[in-house]
Parts: C-alpha cells; structure tokens; sequence
C-alpha cells in the first residue's frame, strides 16, 4: 500500500464535479449531489465510502447523500450554519476533521449561500487540495445568492491566502465561459490568454479542466483580482460607483450576471 492518493472528479448532472479521494481501498467524496456517479466508482473497485463532505445546502450539492448513507456507512460533515435536508456533523471555521491520515480544516466562506464552507487539506506526496464548492471557480466565483459582495469578498481573500501550490476542487466545470467574461474585464493579461488556449485544448479533448491552480488563480481570475488597477480600470464606467474594495466585488458579480 503506497502513499499514493487519486483525486478524482466524477463527472454529475450537466456541469458538476463530485470530487472523489480515494487511498488504500477508502474513498471520500465532496458534495455528491446524486448518489449514481459515487456508487459507480465504488462497485467495480470495492473502495468503502468512510466520509461524505458537504459544503452548502443547494440539490445539487446535497442530493445525494441520503442514498449513499442508505447504502454505505459514510459519515457525513456539513456547514453548521446551514438547513440541510439530511443530518451532519456540524462544522464551521476552526474545526478540522481527519481521513487516512488527512487532516482537513474547515473554512468560513459565506457568499454564494449565508453558511457555505469549504475544506483545505494536505494528503503526503501530492499538492494541498481546497473542496471549495461553489465559492471559487477557475475565472469566476460563485453567484451571491445569500450573502453580501463585503462577505464574499473575504471569504475569497481566505482562499486566495492559501499556499499558491493548492489544488482548486470546483463543484463546476464552468471555467471557459468564465474565461470569456474574464478576458472582456482583463483583455492584456498573457496568463489570462494563455490559460484559455490550454482550457480549450483540455474540452475539445473531453478533459475536466480542474483542478485548478491557486498561484494561476491569482494571476487570472478577475474575482481575486478586483483590488488590482487592471481590473478596477475595466469597472470605471460600471454602477454602483465603486468605493470601497467590496464595490468592485460587487460590480464585477453584477458585470458578469448579466454577461453573455
Ligand atoms: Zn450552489
Ligand atoms: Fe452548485
């Protein structure tokens, strides 16, 4: 038994990942909003479910925990903050949890929903994973659904203070359209253009084009870059007035809802 650890995103409804990690015959997975993609990676291996991690209460993040806990004898973490349709282990920021070894931390970051957390962990002999559910995307971040531009702000700005080499476990694969809208905001970035290239290359191949990088985030992703003048310069003309840091936040968000 090596140390080797597979992350694996299984492909679910149209454009979801439910992240998958899977070492020595165990598995863990992240926001299984259907059970049917998990069951079909534990069958043909025999790899036993011990966790589920859930990050907020949307369907298709949660849907599909109750069938795997019928089927398995997972144990399941969820936001404390947070009205789920099944039972958790309540977490919030500060607190941590362990699998093979692995201790994860949990994360605070409201925003896309009031109680969205998010998991950051450092399995040996691979990269730091983020479970960041629908908070950050590659190019993008999520919509604010319950919470404020000021919220969401920070909790983008814990992610981004996360070692540079962390890989990015997205519940989405919307990183292209992402991509587009983040060229309009920051039309000269080189690692903006260049990055687009090699995620068009992955799609055309039928590949995820996560997990994304958090040093590359930083350089490309206008939504943890709304403080650089690159990007505020492509909001001047944009309402409300920007102000303060989480104005820009909030005129980026609104840009982009009504981008196509
Ligand atoms: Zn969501
Ligand atoms: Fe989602």
């Amino acid at each position: 038994m090596g140390l080797i650890m597979n992350l694996i995103p299984l492909p679910a409804f149209s454009d979801n990942y439910i992240w998958l990690l899977q070492h020595n015959g165990r598995a863990l997975v992240v926001d299984p909003g259907d059970a049917q993609p998990v069951l079909d990676a534990l069958a043909p291996t025999g790899w036993v479910l011990d966790h589920i991690l859930v990050t907020h209460h949307h369907a298709d993040h949660v849907g599909g925990v109750a069938a795997l806990t019928a089927a398995t004898s997972a144990t399941v973490y969820g936001p404390a903050h947070e009205q789920l349709p099944i039972d958790v282990i309540p977490m919030t920021q500060g607190q941590g949890l362990s699998w093979q070894g692995v201790d994860f931390e949990v994360i605070d970051v409201p925003g896309h929903t009031a109680g969205h957390i998010a998991y950051w962990g450092h399995p040996p002999g691979m990269a730091p994973v983020l479970f960041c559910g629908d908070t950050l995307f590659s190019g993008g971040c999520g919509r604010l659904f319950e919470g404020t531009p000021a919220q969401m702000l920070h909790s983008l700005d814990q992610l981004s203070a996360l070692p540079e080499a962390t890989q990015v476990c997205c519940a989405h694969e919307y990183t292209l359209s992402n991509l587009k809208f983040a060229l309009e905001v920051d039309p000269t970035n080189l690692d903006l253009i260049a990055y687009q290239t090699h995620c068009q290359t992955l799609r055309a191949q039928g590949m995820p084009t996560l997990p994304a990088h958090l040093g590359l985030e930083r350089k490309i992703n206008p939504f943890l870059r709304s403080r650089q003048p690159a990007v505020r310069a492509s909001l001047r003309h944009r309402p409300p007035t920007p102000m303060h840091d989480a104005d820009y936040l909030a005129a980026l968000r609104q840009w982009k809802n009504e981008y196509r």
